[in-house]
């Protein structure tokens, strides 16, 4: 049938991770493998009484098709926080809600991709956006991320040589897949960069209201708000499910990304924008994110301990303060793919680093999630982990 498939889509490769997850999902293995936020933390009674309003009060024009660019309450909303939070000033007429962050990802891609074109990505890198920017056929440039942010002498020699580059994607708050952080410093010396060369940043924010220790860093988008397309999600802080989360556009892409969006869906659902807004308005956002920190805080700092408890000495992690991930690196002599293996004899899950870069050589890496985990199932899970890893050694 290879006839049928377009060029573009030949060589997108499945996601990793939701292949591994098929396996970790055996009751007898406990995974730090999905990326998935703790679902006992979902506010179920209040959605679900939020539905019954938004229905009750507004009955069928509440599931009736809506504006390409969002419910306007909600982009409200969203201009407001970021004003209250961030003293930053943004129109909520440059917000676009879309099907979640990943679906931003796409529209960018569509609006600012062409083919054999540079774009730069921190390494490693959130495959999601290596997976949605791949459909458009980008040459990805890697810059290693490193514990204050990106490798800014790589940044500057790639921003000399005569690159094609114009996008630049980047997590600057608690990193999928390694859970650092931008240091102020690095976001400072990366917008004036941004400036210089003309550059747009794609700054993807799912994680940066989860920081459950040390001081909170402005956004990127604070410092070059015209260089940089900041997008955010509500799937990390209330729901997935609803696939909601938005991108604040400077004033001249907002036409083409809103085509853009117009051309994919038309609109992301009306009613779970409605029934958000609702939760969003009758609920303290604030109240519910610290239990969500609380949680991941606790979850975090047991992962740490267990890891320093059982692993060897040669095996070094990242500190996130926030976000739901750490990031290990091996011996170089391990590789974290057959460590796979080895691990899911020993009944414990996690993702190899492989598949977050685009270049194939680093082995020695993997990711643990500590979102879903209890304390107690940590303390076993990491226990397996370093047996396994010493079967290695
Ligand atoms: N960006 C990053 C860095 C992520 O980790 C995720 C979720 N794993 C997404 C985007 C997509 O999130 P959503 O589409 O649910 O908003």
């Amino acid at each position: 049938m290879q006839p049928f498939f377009s060029q573009r889509f030949e060589k997108v490769e499945p996601s990793f991770i939701r292949e591994i997850l098929k396996v970790t999902t055996r009751p007898d293995i406990i995974s730090f493998a999905g990326g998935l936020p703790n679902p006992n933390l979902f506010p179920v009674k209040a959605i679900e009484q939020a539905c019954q309003q938004v229905l009750s009060e507004q009955g069928a024009a509440t599931l009736q098709y809506a504006t390409t660019e969002g419910y306007a309450p909600l982009r409200q909303y969203i201009a407001e926080r970021y004003q209250t939070r961030w003293g930053m000033q943004v129109n909520p007429d440059h917000i676009l809600i879309t099907s979640g962050s990943q679906q931003a990802l796409d529209l960018l891609g569509k609006v600012l991709i062409d083919e054999g074109q540079d774009l730069i990505i921190e390494e490693p890198g959130y495959l999601g956006a290596i997976q949605a920017f791949s459909v458009y056929q980008p040459k990805f440039r890697p810059i290693t991320l490193g514990e204050e942010g990106l490798d800014l002498a790589a940044l500057d020699a790639l921003l000399e040589s005569g690159t094609t580059a114009r996008l630049l994607y980047g997590v600057p708050n608690f990193q999928n897949p390694s859970g650092v952080s931008y240091s102020r410093a690095n976001r400072a010396a990366l917008a004036e960069r941004l400036i210089r060369h003309n550059l747009l940043m794609v700054e993807d924010d799912p994680y940066g209201e989860l920081r459950f220790e040390g001081e909170s860093i402005d956004p990127v988008a604070k410092l070059a708000p015209e260089n940089t397309v900041l997008l955010g999600s509500f799937s990390k802080t209330v729901v997935p499910g609803f696939r909601l989360g938005w991108m604040v556009v400077p004033a001249w892409l907002h036409k083409k990304v809103t085509i853009a969006k117009q051309a994919t869906d038309l609109h992301s659902n009306a009613f779970s924008q409605q029934v958000l807004h609702r939760f969003l308005t009758t609920h303290s956002l604030d109240a519910h994110l610290e239990k969500i920190k609380e949680v991941y805080g606790r979850q975090r700092a047991a992962m740490e301990v267990a890891l320093a408890r059982h692993c060897p000495p040669s095996v070094r992690w990242t500190r996130p303060e926030g976000g739901m991930f750490l990031w290990l690196t091996l011996p170089e002599s391990v590789c974290a793919m057959e460590l796979f293996q080895v691990a899911i004899e020993e009944k414990v899950a996690f993702v190899p680093g492989a598949p977050f870069y685009v270049r194939p050589d680093i082995k020695n890496t993997l990711r643990l999630s500590f979102s879903c985990v209890d304390e107690a199932t940590i303390e076993e899970g990491v226990q397996r982990l370093a047996r396994a890893l010493r079967k290695m050694l």
